[in-house]
């Protein structure tokens, strides 16, 4: 057993940055102003449910303002604390910072137990935590925009847009104050899955990088790899759900709050997630074993880790039992500072979270984009697009007729072809190449500087450069 004390959230992500600074050349002064958290409203208000008054603490932290608006999800949990939401805000502002969302860094959180509450009083509580943040800007298209986080979606952003549209009736651009809102509500195509897919395009790209796959010891590419995957909500169940059935990945173990389904044969990921909407959980699954230990099954053998649930899940208490030569952080902060000491001693790669989970920031700076450009994405070319398309097609028609049997085209050339792209394809081409892009940045400072010998620090050396540089901009 280890003696050493694990830090807090924010201590871990603060040790991780000073690691990073500490190889870098910045000005003196700003390392200390670029890591400190800017400011962090704390709300208490009351709401009146079932006959009595409620009381509910509420945060919104904004770490960096370099750029803006700010940006980062809102989650309801128990767990919430500023300095839980402090540690999230600065994540965002390397997230977005190296995915290049022209953002500043910011989260928010409410203390509640979400499952707790009719869907009618969470709106109530909801609508007035959203009206003590706006009064303040922190929910406003130009200096704050929120978006879903854990246990918060779709539903919750509508109310808040909502709530902002009515205290700003004559504010144009309302409907970007927030992200992650439906369709119906101003939101973008393609999402919900976000964050999943991306942690499936940032795999893709590691796969693509032999070298990079070689140093976690393995090869080949995503075919067969064996997954675990922690927390099948909405990032596990998409990452999980599009590495199986996209890429040919083996998802040998879920772990669930109410435990673990463990098959070496492979699961079927959305077999389990219609048993736990069923269910309420993975317990009683028929085509797994089930372990009452969930997080026991971290260590299991596999090729691919996916923590996707809850920070601090992989501590110095198990870190050198965890077998995975490679872990993707779906989640935000689910190694910590000293486990990742651990880990790295080990030779275990991590790909870390502020690049592997930034596919929902990503997409939510297209819905904001969106909504300020008050047209949906594709709707001005996609036709004019077919048409030219059209003109190559008949072209090749008529050289096949030309050819007679000796050259044809491929069976479904003319259809895949003539189709314009719409907004879900246009989303998806956006979140590959971002995601591609940041990987490569990341990779070649692991690559090439032979003080840094792990992405997390690559990562951040990639981002607080740029930080830096958007400070010094600004004659700071
Ligand atoms: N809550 C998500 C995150 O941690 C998304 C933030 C956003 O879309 O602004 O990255």
């Amino acid at each position: 057993m280890t003696a050493i004390k694990e830090p807090s959230f924010r201590e871990s992500v603060d040790l991780m940055f000073n690691r990073a600074a500490a190889l870098m050349d910045l000005p003196p002064g700003l390392e200390e102003k670029i890591r400190v958290c800017n400011a962090t409203y704390t709300v208490r208000f009351g709401v009146r449910l079932r006959g009595q008054i409620h009381t509910f603490t509420g945060y919104r932290s904004v770490h960096s303002e370099h750029m803006e608006p700010v940006k980062g999800g809102i989650r309801y949990a128990m767990a919430v604390n500023q300095d839980e939401v402090e540690a999230l805000a600065a994540l965002m502002t390397y997230k977005c910072a190296l995915v290049e969302a022209p953002f500043g860094g910011s989260k928010g959180g409410l203390r509640i137990d979400p499952r707790k509450y009719e869907e009618h009083e969470l709106e109530q509580i909801t609508r007035r935590f959203a009206y003590e943040l706006a009064k303040r800007d922190l929910i406003n298209p130009s200096q704050n925009v929120p978006a879903p986080d854990m246990g918060t979606g779709e539903r919750e952003m509508a109310w808040m847009a909502d709530q902002y549209a009515r205290m700003n009736t004559t504010d144009i651009n309302a409907r970007a104050c927030v992200t992650g809102k439906p369709l119906n509500a101003g939101g973008i195509s393609g999402r919900v899955e976000a964050t999943g897919r991306g942690i499936q395009y940032a795999l893709r790209e590691f796969f693509r990088h032999p070298d990079d796959v070689k140093k976690a010891g393995m090869s080949g590419s995503l075919d067969g790899k064996r997954v675990i995957v922690q927390g099948l909500g909405n990032v596990g169940y998409h990452a999980a759900k599009f590495l199986s059935e996209e890429d040919g990945s083996l998802v040998v173990g879920i772990i669930e709050r109410d435990g673990a389904i463990y098959n070496p044969e492979g699961i079927d990921v959305e077999a389990v997630h219609q048993w736990i909407v069923k269910h309420g959980g993975v317990n009683g699954y028929p085509d797994a074993t089930h372990t009452a230990e969930g997080t026991a099954v971290l260590e299991e053998d596999c090729d691919i880790l996916i923590p996707a649930a809850l920070e601090g899940v992989i501590n110095l208490s198990n870190a050198e039992r965890i077998k995975a030569p490679l872990i993707i952080e779906a989640a935000n902060g689910p190694v910590t500072a000293g486990a990742d000491e651990v880990l790295r001693k080990k030779g275990t790669v991590i790909i870390p979270d502020m690049y592997a989970n930034a596919g929902g920031v990503t997409v939510s700076y297209f819905e904001w984009v969106k909504n300020l450009s008050h047209i949906r994405f594709g709707r001005m070319q996609r036709r004019q697009e077919e048409a030219r398309h059209e003109l190559i097609v008949k072209e090749l028609e008529r050289l096949d007729r030309y050819l007679g049997d000796a050259w044809s085209m491929s069976p479904d050339f003319k259809a895949k072809y003539l189709k314009g792209a719409d907004e879900l394809e246009l989303v998806r081409s956006g979140l590959d190449d971002t995601m591609r892009i940041a990987y490569q940045a990341m990779s070649e400072v692991w690559h090439d500087r032979d003080d840094v010998d792990d992405l997390r620090t690559a990562a951040y050396i990639v981002s607080i450069d740029r930080v830096a540089k958007s400070y010094r901009a600004k004659g700071l």
